[in-house]
């Protein structure tokens, strides 16, 4: 990869997700976090536990891994269309690992629990 950019891309690294996962080594996630937290690009970032708040706030079933998830990522899509796309992808990784979290999310403060499906269909 490292060979790639000194060869094809003058030492530059490439700032379009195309251009990037064509790179060894580079999948989607390492694309849409260097455009969005470098280059504050409104590109979306997709791991676990951003599927998990996307699954459980809209309440998404995902039949496919949920990374690769059309419905997950068109929702990404939306959720960085901001002005600070480099603020709102950290906002959902941090709000994933500190409050909505795989195992005992917080609900109680949670700041969108009322719209949350979940939260509604929670016991
Ligand atoms: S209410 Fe609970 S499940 Fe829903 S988004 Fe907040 S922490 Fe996650």
């Amino acid at each position: 990869m490292v060979r790639e950019i000194e060869t094809k891309y003058d030492c530059k690294i490439p700032d379009t997700r195309e251009l990037l996962t064509s790179l060894p080594g580079i999948g989607d996630y390492v694309a849409g976090a260097v455009l969005s937290l470098a280059f504050n690009k409104r590109e979306w970032i997709v791991d676990t536990n951003v599927v998990r708040v996307f699954k459980r706030y809209f309440g998404i079933r995902t039949t496919s891994e949920g990374r690769r998830n059309r419905d997950i990522i068109n929702l990404s899509k939306i959720y960085v269309s901001t002005s600070n796309p480099r603020n709102a992808n950290l906002a959902i990784l941090d709000f994933a690992a500190l409050i909505c979290t795989s195992r005992n999310p917080k609900h109680e403060v949670c700041p969108v629990k009322k719209h949350c499906h979940f939260l509604k269909n929670v016991d």
